[in-house]
Protein backbone atom coordinates (compact mmCIF):
# COMPACT_ATOMS: atom_id res chain seq x y z
CA UNK A 1 0.00 0.00 0.00
CA UNK A 2 1.36 3.42 -0.59
CA UNK A 3 2.53 5.55 1.97
CA UNK A 4 -0.19 8.30 2.66
CA UNK A 5 0.92 11.89 1.24
CA UNK A 6 0.44 15.16 2.39
CA UNK A 7 -0.40 17.00 -0.32
CA UNK A 8 1.93 19.46 -1.71
CA UNK A 9 -0.38 21.46 -4.05
CA UNK A 10 -2.21 24.39 -2.06
CA UNK A 11 -5.60 25.02 -2.42
CA UNK A 12 -5.75 28.13 -4.53
CA UNK A 13 -9.13 28.78 -2.13
CA UNK A 14 -9.17 29.89 0.90
CA UNK A 15 -5.43 27.83 2.06
CA UNK A 16 -7.02 24.87 2.63
CA UNK A 17 -4.82 22.42 0.83
CA UNK A 18 -2.18 21.87 3.80
CA UNK A 19 -4.84 20.63 6.02
CA UNK A 20 -6.14 17.74 4.01
CA UNK A 21 -4.20 14.50 3.29
CA UNK A 22 -4.30 12.18 0.44
CA UNK A 23 -3.01 8.61 -0.90
CA UNK A 24 -2.52 7.62 -4.02
CA UNK A 25 -4.12 4.30 -3.02
CA UNK A 26 -6.92 6.56 -3.29
CA UNK A 27 -7.24 6.47 -6.85
CA UNK A 28 -7.93 2.90 -7.15
CA UNK A 29 -10.41 3.31 -4.81
CA UNK A 30 -13.00 5.33 -7.46
CA UNK A 31 -14.11 2.53 -9.43
CA UNK A 32 -16.70 1.15 -7.45
CA UNK A 33 -18.73 2.73 -4.39
CA UNK A 34 -18.52 -0.38 -3.01
CA UNK A 35 -14.51 -0.04 -3.17
CA UNK A 36 -14.83 1.77 -0.06
CA UNK A 37 -15.22 -1.82 1.95
CA UNK A 38 -11.42 -1.19 0.58
CA UNK A 39 -11.22 1.75 2.38
CA UNK A 40 -12.35 -0.67 5.78
CA UNK A 41 -9.66 -2.88 4.81
CA UNK A 42 -7.28 -0.27 4.78
CA UNK A 43 -8.29 0.58 8.18
CA UNK A 44 -7.07 -2.78 8.89
CA UNK A 45 -3.93 -2.32 6.88
CA UNK A 46 -2.74 0.57 8.53
CA UNK A 47 -2.63 2.21 5.33
CA UNK A 48 -4.75 5.07 5.85
CA UNK A 49 -8.04 5.93 7.13
CA UNK A 50 -11.26 6.63 5.37
CA UNK A 51 -12.14 9.48 3.72
CA UNK A 52 -16.07 9.67 3.61
CA UNK A 53 -19.01 11.91 2.74
CA UNK A 54 -22.49 11.55 3.49
CA UNK A 55 -24.87 12.89 1.51
CA UNK A 56 -28.64 13.82 2.13
CA UNK A 57 -31.15 16.47 3.04
CA UNK A 58 -31.45 17.98 6.00
CA UNK A 59 -33.07 15.58 9.23
CA UNK A 60 -32.14 12.54 6.83
CA UNK A 61 -29.90 11.11 9.87
CA UNK A 62 -26.69 12.09 8.16
CA UNK A 63 -25.49 13.14 11.93
CA UNK A 64 -26.62 9.90 13.55
CA UNK A 65 -25.53 7.21 11.05
CA UNK A 66 -22.11 9.31 10.28
CA UNK A 67 -21.55 9.68 13.98
CA UNK A 68 -22.43 5.63 14.46
CA UNK A 69 -19.67 4.70 11.40
CA UNK A 70 -16.97 7.11 12.77
CA UNK A 71 -17.09 5.20 16.25
CA UNK A 72 -16.39 1.93 14.32
CA UNK A 73 -14.00 3.13 12.40
CA UNK A 74 -12.20 5.27 14.95
CA UNK A 75 -12.45 8.20 12.61
CA UNK A 76 -13.38 11.86 13.75
CA UNK A 77 -17.19 12.73 12.56
CA UNK A 78 -17.40 16.42 11.43
CA UNK A 79 -20.24 18.10 10.77
CA UNK A 80 -19.86 21.38 9.32
CA UNK A 81 -23.22 22.16 11.26
CA UNK A 82 -22.03 21.32 14.02
CA UNK A 83 -18.80 23.89 13.99
CA UNK A 84 -21.17 26.40 12.74
CA UNK A 85 -23.39 26.33 15.65
CA UNK A 86 -20.01 26.14 18.39
CA UNK A 87 -19.42 29.48 16.12
CA UNK A 88 -22.89 31.27 17.07
CA UNK A 89 -22.62 29.64 20.46
CA UNK A 90 -19.08 31.19 21.36
CA UNK A 91 -20.29 34.71 20.49
CA UNK A 92 -17.39 35.66 18.46
CA UNK A 93 -17.27 38.03 15.78
CA UNK A 94 -18.96 35.94 13.28
CA UNK A 95 -21.61 34.99 15.31
CA UNK A 96 -24.31 37.58 14.77
CA UNK A 97 -23.91 37.48 10.78
CA UNK A 98 -24.15 33.99 11.04
CA UNK A 99 -27.44 33.58 13.43
CA UNK A 100 -28.97 35.81 10.83
CA UNK A 101 -27.95 33.17 7.91
CA UNK A 102 -28.84 29.95 9.55
CA UNK A 103 -31.79 31.34 11.14
CA UNK A 104 -33.75 31.63 7.97
CA UNK A 105 -32.19 28.29 6.46
CA UNK A 106 -29.77 29.73 4.52
CA UNK A 107 -26.43 28.66 3.56
CA UNK A 108 -23.09 30.30 5.26
CA UNK A 109 -20.85 31.74 2.27
CA UNK A 110 -18.32 28.70 0.84
CA UNK A 111 -15.71 30.63 2.06
CA UNK A 112 -16.74 31.08 5.78
CA UNK A 113 -17.75 27.40 5.96
CA UNK A 114 -14.08 26.03 4.26
CA UNK A 115 -12.62 28.01 7.29
CA UNK A 116 -14.21 26.75 9.91
CA UNK A 117 -13.79 22.94 8.42
CA UNK A 118 -10.39 24.31 7.73
CA UNK A 119 -9.88 25.19 11.43
CA UNK A 120 -11.57 21.84 12.81
CA UNK A 121 -9.04 19.53 10.96
CA UNK A 122 -6.07 21.71 11.69
CA UNK A 123 -6.89 20.87 15.32
CA UNK A 124 -7.57 17.25 14.73
CA UNK A 125 -4.49 16.84 12.92
CA UNK A 126 -2.85 18.12 16.02
CA UNK A 127 -4.44 15.37 17.81
CA UNK A 128 -2.92 13.00 15.74
CA UNK A 129 -6.57 12.02 13.75
CA UNK A 130 -6.14 10.92 10.57
CA UNK A 131 -9.10 10.37 8.14
CA UNK A 132 -12.73 11.55 8.41
CA UNK A 133 -16.48 11.41 7.60
CA UNK A 134 -17.32 14.42 6.78
CA UNK A 135 -21.74 15.41 7.60
CA UNK A 136 -22.96 18.55 6.43
CA UNK A 137 -19.54 19.09 3.83
CA UNK A 138 -19.86 20.57 0.65
CA UNK A 139 -23.05 21.23 0.75
CA UNK A 140 -21.97 23.23 -2.91
CA UNK A 141 -20.43 22.47 -5.82
CA UNK A 142 -17.87 25.29 -4.95
CA UNK A 143 -17.46 23.73 -1.99
CA UNK A 144 -16.76 20.03 -3.35
CA UNK A 145 -14.34 21.28 -6.20
CA UNK A 146 -12.60 22.84 -3.38
CA UNK A 147 -12.63 19.58 -1.12
CA UNK A 148 -11.45 17.57 -4.79
CA UNK A 149 -8.58 20.09 -5.04
CA UNK A 150 -7.22 18.88 -1.87
CA UNK A 151 -7.74 15.27 -1.09
CA UNK A 152 -9.58 12.34 -2.50
CA UNK A 153 -13.11 11.32 -1.36
CA UNK A 154 -13.22 7.18 -1.45
CA UNK A 155 -17.06 7.25 -0.82
CA UNK A 156 -20.14 9.56 -0.96
CA UNK A 157 -23.07 8.24 0.68
CA UNK A 158 -26.34 9.75 -0.10
CA UNK A 159 -29.08 9.21 2.51
CA UNK A 160 -32.76 9.33 1.55
CA UNK A 161 -35.92 9.38 3.10
CA UNK A 162 -39.39 11.11 1.75
CA UNK A 163 -40.09 14.39 2.35
CA UNK A 164 -43.15 14.15 4.63
CA UNK A 165 -40.91 12.18 7.02
CA UNK A 166 -38.10 14.35 6.72
CA UNK A 167 -39.83 17.50 7.95
CA UNK A 168 -41.60 15.34 11.16
CA UNK A 169 -38.23 14.70 11.68
CA UNK A 170 -36.70 17.60 11.89
CA UNK A 171 -39.80 19.00 14.01
CA UNK A 172 -39.28 16.43 16.27
CA UNK A 173 -35.52 16.99 16.92
CA UNK A 174 -34.43 17.54 20.68
CA UNK A 175 -30.78 17.80 22.21
CA UNK A 176 -30.08 17.32 25.48
CA UNK A 177 -28.33 20.63 26.64
CA UNK A 178 -26.49 19.22 29.77
CA UNK A 179 -24.82 15.57 27.94
CA UNK A 180 -25.38 16.81 24.15
CA UNK A 181 -27.28 13.83 23.29
CA UNK A 182 -29.33 13.93 20.39
CA UNK A 183 -33.01 12.38 20.42
CA UNK A 184 -36.62 12.44 18.66
CA UNK A 185 -39.92 12.85 19.69
CA UNK A 186 -41.47 12.13 16.02
CA UNK A 187 -43.40 9.03 15.68
CA UNK A 188 -43.15 8.62 12.26
CA UNK A 189 -46.07 6.51 10.50
CA UNK A 190 -45.58 6.44 6.46
CA UNK A 191 -48.00 4.39 4.79
CA UNK A 192 -46.54 2.39 1.19
CA UNK A 193 -48.14 4.54 -1.68
CA UNK A 194 -47.29 4.11 -5.60
CA UNK A 195 -44.90 1.40 -5.21
CA UNK A 196 -42.72 3.41 -2.73
CA UNK A 197 -42.50 0.91 0.62
CA UNK A 198 -44.43 2.15 4.33
CA UNK A 199 -41.83 3.84 6.31
CA UNK A 200 -42.18 3.70 10.33
CA UNK A 201 -40.41 4.89 13.12
CA UNK A 202 -40.24 4.64 16.68
CA UNK A 203 -39.62 8.08 18.47
CA UNK A 204 -35.84 7.94 19.79
CA UNK A 205 -37.21 9.16 23.58
CA UNK A 206 -34.35 10.68 26.21
CA UNK A 207 -33.78 8.63 29.71
CA UNK A 208 -35.76 10.64 32.40
CA UNK A 209 -32.41 12.61 33.54
CA UNK A 210 -32.32 14.28 30.37
CA UNK A 211 -35.99 14.92 29.70
CA UNK A 212 -36.32 18.33 31.05
CA UNK A 213 -33.00 19.62 29.47
CA UNK A 214 -34.51 19.32 26.04
CA UNK A 215 -33.55 22.10 23.74
CA UNK A 216 -34.98 22.10 19.78
CA UNK A 217 -32.60 23.76 17.17
CA UNK A 218 -33.61 27.40 16.64
CA UNK A 219 -33.79 26.43 12.45
CA UNK A 220 -36.11 23.04 13.11
CA UNK A 221 -39.42 25.10 12.95
CA UNK A 222 -41.57 24.09 9.63
CA UNK A 223 -41.32 27.19 8.12
CA UNK A 224 -36.94 27.15 8.34
CA UNK A 225 -36.88 23.48 8.05
CA UNK A 226 -39.11 23.86 4.35
CA UNK A 227 -36.35 26.72 3.39
CA UNK A 228 -33.72 24.35 4.34
CA UNK A 229 -34.95 21.60 2.12
CA UNK A 230 -35.65 24.06 -0.95
CA UNK A 231 -32.04 25.29 -0.24
CA UNK A 232 -30.80 21.62 -0.75
CA UNK A 233 -32.80 20.36 -3.41
CA UNK A 234 -31.87 23.77 -4.97
CA UNK A 235 -27.97 24.10 -4.22
CA UNK A 236 -26.62 20.29 -2.92
CA UNK A 237 -28.70 18.00 -5.24
CA UNK A 238 -26.53 18.55 -7.93
CA UNK A 239 -23.21 17.20 -6.19
CA UNK A 240 -25.21 13.83 -6.11
CA UNK A 241 -24.66 13.86 -9.76
CA UNK A 242 -21.00 15.10 -9.43
CA UNK A 243 -20.42 12.24 -7.59
CA UNK A 244 -22.28 9.58 -9.25
CA UNK A 245 -20.35 10.62 -12.15
CA UNK A 246 -16.97 10.05 -10.43
CA UNK A 247 -18.34 6.70 -9.37
CA UNK A 248 -18.32 7.58 -5.52
CA UNK A 249 -22.04 7.58 -5.04
CA UNK A 250 -23.40 5.11 -3.10
CA UNK A 251 -27.27 5.55 -2.80
CA UNK A 252 -29.08 4.59 0.41
CA UNK A 253 -32.79 4.41 0.76
CA UNK A 254 -33.29 4.12 4.59
CA UNK A 255 -35.89 1.68 5.44
CA UNK A 256 -36.84 2.74 8.46
CA UNK A 257 -35.40 3.78 12.09
CA UNK A 258 -32.16 3.17 13.80
CA UNK A 259 -32.77 -0.45 14.52
CA UNK A 260 -33.64 -1.52 10.48
CA UNK A 261 -31.58 0.89 8.82
CA UNK A 262 -28.17 0.30 10.92
CA UNK A 263 -27.52 -3.09 10.10
CA UNK A 264 -28.61 -2.71 6.47
CA UNK A 265 -26.30 0.71 5.89
CA UNK A 266 -23.64 -1.75 7.35
CA UNK A 267 -24.32 -4.18 4.95
CA UNK A 268 -24.30 -2.44 2.35
CA UNK A 269 -21.34 -0.91 3.32
CA UNK A 270 -19.60 -4.30 3.68
CA UNK A 271 -18.94 -3.38 7.06
CA UNK A 272 -21.37 -6.53 8.91
CA UNK A 273 -18.07 -8.23 10.20
CA UNK A 274 -15.96 -5.51 10.36
CA UNK A 275 -15.99 -5.47 14.38
CA UNK A 276 -15.09 -9.51 13.69
CA UNK A 277 -12.51 -8.87 11.35
CA UNK A 278 -10.90 -6.14 13.45
CA UNK A 279 -10.83 -8.06 16.33
CA UNK A 280 -9.60 -10.92 14.69
CA UNK A 281 -6.57 -8.80 13.32
CA UNK A 282 -5.45 -7.53 16.67
P1 LIG B 1 -26.90 21.32 9.48
O1 LIG B 1 -26.77 21.01 10.94
O2 LIG B 1 -25.99 20.49 8.62
O3 LIG B 1 -28.34 21.30 9.01
O4 LIG B 1 -26.39 22.82 9.29
C1 LIG B 1 -27.00 23.90 9.96
C2 LIG B 1 -26.74 25.17 9.18
O5 LIG B 1 -25.34 25.47 9.14
C3 LIG B 1 -27.17 25.15 7.72
O6 LIG B 1 -28.55 25.42 7.54
C4 LIG B 1 -26.29 26.23 7.12
O7 LIG B 1 -26.75 27.52 7.45
C5 LIG B 1 -24.97 26.03 7.88
N1 LIG B 1 -24.09 25.07 7.17
C6 LIG B 1 -23.69 23.84 7.60
N2 LIG B 1 -22.88 23.26 6.72
C7 LIG B 1 -22.77 24.14 5.67
C8 LIG B 1 -22.06 24.12 4.43
N3 LIG B 1 -21.31 23.07 4.06
N4 LIG B 1 -22.19 25.20 3.62
C9 LIG B 1 -22.91 26.28 3.96
N5 LIG B 1 -23.61 26.36 5.12
C10 LIG B 1 -23.54 25.30 5.97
Amino acid sequence: MARVLRVARSSSLFGLGSRFYSTSAGEASHASPFLHAGGASRVLAKDRNVQWVFLGCPGVGKGTYASRLSTLLGVPHIATGDLVREELASSGPLSRQLSEIVNQGKLVSDEIIVNLLSKRLEAGEAKGESGFILDGFPRTMRQAEILGDVTDIDLVVNLKLPEEVLVDKCLGRRTCNQCGKGFNVAHVNLKSENGKPAISMDPLLPPPQCMSKLITRADDTEEVVKARLRIYNETSQPLEEYYRSKGKLMEFDLPGGIPESWPRLLEALRLDDYEEKQSAAA
